[in-house]
């Protein structure tokens, strides 16, 4: 399996640190201040703000090495662009390219955040018919855009939640949870101040009535669920527990993260939700990834509106303009106006589509992780046997006795040119494998996916070794992870990485 350091491998480069490429005198860009016009930089800059000793420890390097060194990199990657990236609860999916250029038109990408709002009407326009369609899909009155990501439009919203309890002179100080929420859940409610009680599922994975009503009582401010949960299966209760937690006088959070199984198809706000969060980098499409960057929007129903963060967009006889003028607000969560290229993203995704485009989506994500589902069943145990909505969990229990466990499988599929899905997640599947292939995905790829899940499970038991000892075709082999995170060598080593 190993090849002599620095040959070439499937038309990959071996690339060293940018350091290393550097030479000392190169530079990227040469022009000559005054060829440039305008005056020398040490004519204009305080001394202060010069500096005598040059760029000392930055890599001196051309442009060329610049491209290079990068493409390079990025050539070591599975991504979304080379192959199926089944990430369950990410929502990974293919980001049509018209939204890139759309984004980078000038209009949007060179606006500065600071200019008045008369001359950002265009921009603005685009954020309120965003926020109009966000309303719908969600089936909540009022909405917020500058929160930055999921968790920040939950800590948002628990903010919220807070605020509103506060206001009527009845601070409570807990949050009901699943025990198969994202870990973003309790952190937002405990940042918010709140205790957490974790909630167990049935035996079908989902949540019951009876048990969130055994943890009702008057200290309880919300509950927050996810639908479909983190499982993928559809909370089906969720009304009677919508009810139960209204009777109790506590809201109910709802973590949108999962609507890509929903849209179009039925709303949050018809199943009782007070407030919602939106990952628009998830269900409507922008390249995200090693944390960002992201968009998190938050609906909200009518009790929670007086709350929503400031400024809010509002509409009089000279258009759209900012205004601060909601005394309950919470406030600002985000500088400027949020991350707006993403708002773009997801208004161009959301015209492209129309309303019944987005319910196809809905109903080609559901029947892509079902059909996944229905096909390695016989292979590898389910979590729960239950048809799923748009992802689907297994286990590795079944492979125990050859040794192999969930992490070897995901790190052998890279081998077979996929992205690994989700794995240990959720926490209470044990050695969880969780696949969400996607509506963008055709079936011709979800066969070869498949198909490469059967033959690593066949491999478990004719050669475990190789699956343990996997990737082997990758150009850095099987890391030790908590070394790597701890002690990190940025270093290219071939010889130690196999
Ligand atoms: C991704 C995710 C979040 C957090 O969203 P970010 O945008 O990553 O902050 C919260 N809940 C669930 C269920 C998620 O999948």
């Amino acid at each position: 399996m190993s090849l002599p350091a620095g040959v070439l491998r499937g038309g990959l480069l071996p690339e060293p640190l940018i350091f290393e490429r550097s030479t000392p005198g190169r530079t990227g860009a040469d022009c000559d201040p005054h060829e440039v016009g305008g005056p020398a930089p040490d004519a204009v800059l305080p001394a202060a703000l010069r500096r005598d000793d040059g760029l000392v420890g930055l890599p001196e390097v051309s442009e060329l090495d610049v491209v290079r060194h990068f493409t390079r990199l990025s050539q070591w990657n599975l991504s979304a662009a080379t192959t199926l990236y089944p990430l369950g609860s990410c929502t990974m999916k293919y980001n049509p390219l018209v939204n890139e250029a759309l984004v980078r038109a000038p209009g949007f990408a060179d606006l500065h955040p600071l200019l008045p709002d008369a001359w950002a009407q265009g921009t603005l326009e685009l954020m309120d018919r965003l926020a109009d369609f966000l309303r719908t899909v969600s089936g909540l009155p009022a909405i917020s855009l500058q929160p930055a990501a999921g968790a920040h439009g939950e800590l948002t919203g628990m903010k919220m939640v807070r605020a509103y309890h506060e206001d009527r002179g009845d601070p409570r100080n807990r949050v009901l949870i699943p025990a198969s929420a994202h870990g973003t859940n309790p952190a937002s409610a405990a940042l918010c101040g709140y205790t957490v009680t974790e909630l167990p599922a049935n035996q079908a994975g989902i949540l019951e009535v009876a048990t969130v009503r055994e943890h009702l009582g008057p200290d309880v401010a919300a509950m927050m669920v996810t639908n479909p949960n983190t499982i993928g299966l559809f909370e089906r209760d969720i009304q009677a527990i919508a009810e139960a937690v209204h009777a109790a006088g506590a809201l109910l959070y709802c973590d949108g993260a999962n609507m890509n199984a929903l849209l179009g198809v039925a709303k949050p706000g018809d199943m009782g939700a007070d407030v919602l969060q939106f990952n628009l980098h998830k269900t409507f499409s922008t390249p995200h990834g090693g944390g960002g960057p992201g968009a998190g929007p938050v609906a909200v129903s009518a009790r929670l509106e007086p709350y929503l963060p400031t400024p809010r967009l509002v509409r009089d006889a000279d258009g759209l303009r900012w205004s601060e003028d909601f005394p309950k607000s919470i406030g600002r969560v985000r500088s400027f106006h949020g991350n707006v290229g993403i708002l773009v993203r997801a208004y161009c995704y959301l015209r492209a589509l129309g309303g019944d485009g987005l319910v196809d989506v809905t109903a080609m994500a559901v029947l892509n992780a079902n059909y996944v589902r229905a096909r390695l069943a016989d292979v590898l145990p389910l979590a729960f046997p239950t048809p799923s909505l748009h992802e689907c969990v297994f286990s590795d229990r079944e492979l125990e006795a050859t040794g192999v466990r969930t992490l070897d499988l995901a790190k052998r599929l890279l081998d077979y040119g996929f992205f690994a899905p989700t794995i240990y997640f959720p926490l209470v599947v044990p050695g969880a494998i969780m696949i969400e292939p996607t509506e963008t995905e055709s079936k011709q790829t979800l066969d070869e996916f498949i198909a490469a899940v059967r033959a690593i499970v066949a491999e478990a038991d004719t050669a475990p070794e190789l699956v343990k000892e996997a990737p082997h075709s990758t150009f850095i082999g099987r890391l030790d992870e908590t070394r790597a995170a701890r002690r990190p060598i940025l270093r290219w080593q071939p010889a130690a990485a196999k």
